[in-house]
């Protein structure tokens, strides 16, 4: 804008310029015509005055001129530059040629030096015999122009002046220019308000131009720009040109429309997103950067067993009974595997994590809740049927196993002694045979309620398998055993089912005292003594047979 102002302001001042000089020199040339033109009308005055051979008359005449206001100076010179008429020496000179007392001499004579005898306008004058201008100053300070003009000798002046000089004289007219110069100065003048307002109006006119063709398309971009940065896409720029700022608009609008179905489409997939976490059977938590609760889904609410509003107001950490332990999972770097906790009634497994964007900073957190309490409490139940035995409730086999094998390294570890006791139901085919088979299963239930009851807390009852029952008991040595094995036989045979009685034979074995290498030779050895004990009669306890000491002395 500026650089098109500048443009303009040069174009109209050089116009302006122009303008103003031509004027000036057609005011001076329209001058130097006028002044001219009064110049010879002046000579042909004079000459036809001189002619009637009224040189006083020409005098006067010319004494008046000079009052004349446009006149400054006015004179007649001779050739040498003398003023004229001022002298006796024409009227002699010429009295003499025509040889009569024609022209009465001046009482009082004068010699005035107008111009210097070699003055380079007059000797021009002189030579060329033609109307000279001269542009001067006067003693003021004003310009003047003067005009010098050769009065010519004519035939009509020879009978008075003679033949010999082609010029009779100079006729010296001086002009003011004040007045003229006045006129161009008011001429400037006027220009330079024109100019001015020429000027003010082109500014105004370009001004209003860019405003309408830049300044309000750029304004409108911008605006839509800002309203875009805060969120507000349907908003189009009208696109009012064809220019680059007319296709920046139509970019915007396409950028914006663009943008627009990509908003859409996103909130669409949002929309989704919430709905599945709403109607999720796991409860959801989820925080924003600055760990303000932003979502908790209806099963959140569920599970925790409170409002979305107050677990908003307790915070992500806040939500379980210990906050310390949330906040260690949030801020562990890696994502945690989901951590089981007992809440209230129910059992929850929990998984944290913080959630960090492609460049790494913190956008929030979450927290998934599951209910796993039906899980728990049927894996428990898997577990406790997997190592029990389903007729008599004892610990299974597999139990028994992995129990002894555990028990065997502690009783290592510790030096602490390991007993086993095995028993085996008495003639308990005959028994099947005569009383029927649930009968037996019914003796066995309560044989092993007796075994279970007759044993300690740490102690473990398990089923061997069919009729037979094996027992546990860490830290007992032999005595402890067997006086616990003699304890139960007698709690069997004392005991009835339906009117009907049982008994039972025991082997008992002892690590360290006898010399097993492995849980399963000690349970050998003890079903070794129960061997003895059967054969020995049964309805007995028996103490398993080698000594370690004689062990290692063979
Ligand atoms: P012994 O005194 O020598 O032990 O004689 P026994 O008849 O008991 O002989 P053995 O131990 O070899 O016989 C086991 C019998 O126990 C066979 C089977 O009929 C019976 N039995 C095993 N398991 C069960 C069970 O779960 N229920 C019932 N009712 N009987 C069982
Ligand atoms: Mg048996
Ligand atoms: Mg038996």
């Amino acid at each position: 804008m500026v650089v098109v102002g500048v443009a303009v302001a040069a174009g109209l001042v050089a116009t302006a310029t122009f303008y103003t000089t031509h004027q000036e020199r057609s005011v001076l040339a329209q001058n130097e015509r006028t002044m001219r033109k009064l110049t010879e009308s002046v000579i042909e005055g004079l000459q036809s005055v001189m002619l009637a051979g009224s040189a006083d008359i020409a005098q006067g005449y010319a004494d008046r001129l000079k009052r004349v206001p446009e006149i400054d100076d006015f004179r007649v010179l001779r050739i040498t530059g003398v003023e004229a008429f001022r002298d006796n020496s024409t009227i002699e000179e010429v009295n003499e040629r025509r040889g009569e007392e024609t022209f009465l001499p001046r009482e009082s004579e004068q010699v005035v030096r107008i111009l210097d005898e070699n003055d380079e306008a007059l000797r021009k004058v002189l030579e060329t015999r033609q109307i000279v201008t001269v542009y001067g100053v006067d003693e003021s300070g004003e310009q003047t122009l003067t005009f010098l003009s050769p009065i010519l000798n004519q035939d009509p002046c020879h009978k008075c002046h003679g033949s010999a000089r082609p010029v009779r004289g100079v006729l010296k007219l001086t002009t003011s220019l004040a007045q003229v110069q006045r006129d161009i100065l008011q001429a400037r003048h006027d220009s330079l308000l024109v100019l001015a307002l020429a000027l003010m109006g082109t500014m105004l006119l370009t001004g209003y131009m860019m405003g309408r063709s830049v300044v309000k398309p750029i304004e409108q971009v911008t605006k839509a720009m800002s309203r875009a940065s805060t969120g507000d896409l349907n908003y189009d720029v009208p696109i009012s040109s064809g220019d680059e700022l007319g296709r920046m608009a139509q970019s915007f609008n396409v950028m914006t429309s663009e943008l627009r179905t990509t908003y859409d489409g996103l909130r669409r997939e949002q929309d989704k997103l919430t709905t599945i976490i709403r109607s999720a059977g796991e409860g959801i938590v989820l925080t924003d950067g600055e760990g303000r609760v932003v979502l908790v889904n209806p099963a959140a609410e569920r599970l925790l067993g409170k409002s979305a509003d107050r677990i908003v107001a307790d915070g992500l950490e806040g939500i379980l009974d210990n906050p310390e332990q949330m906040r260690d999972w949030l801020a562990s770097s890696d994502a945690q595997g989901p951590e089981t906790v007992a809440f209230g009634d129910r059992v929850l497994q929990v998984f944290a994590s913080t959630i960090h964007a492609s460049e790494g900073h913190v956008v929030g957190s979450a927290a998934l809740l599951r209910d796993v309490t039906e899980e728990k409490r049927l894996e428990e139940e898997l577990r406790r049927l997997s190592t029990t035995d389903g007729l008599t409730g004892l610990f299974n086999r597999r139990h028994l196993d992995a129990t002894l094998e555990t028990e065997w390294h502690r009783a290592l570890r510790t030096h602490e002694p390991l007993s086993v006791l095995m028993f085996d139901v008495d003639h308990f085919k005959k028994f099947n045979d005569t009383h029927g088979h649930d009968q037996g299963d019914r003796v066995l239930q309560t044989v092993a309620r007796l075994f279970h009851d007759g044993l300690r807390r740490h102690d473990v009852a398990c089923r061997y398998g069919g009729e037979e029952f094996l027992g546990i008991l860490p830290g007992t040595p032999s005595g402890g055993a067997l006086a616990v094995a003699e304890r139960i036989r007698q709690a069997i045979e004392g005991a009835e089912v339906d009117g009907l009685k049982v008994t039972i034979s025991i082997g008992v074995a002892c690590v360290p005292e006898m010399a097993a290498g492995s849980p399963q030779e000690l349970i050998e050895l003890a079903d070794g003594a129960l061997y003895v004990a059967k054969r020995n009669g049964r309805n007995q306890v028996r103490l398993a047979e080698g000594k370690a000491d004689e062990a290692a002395g063979q």
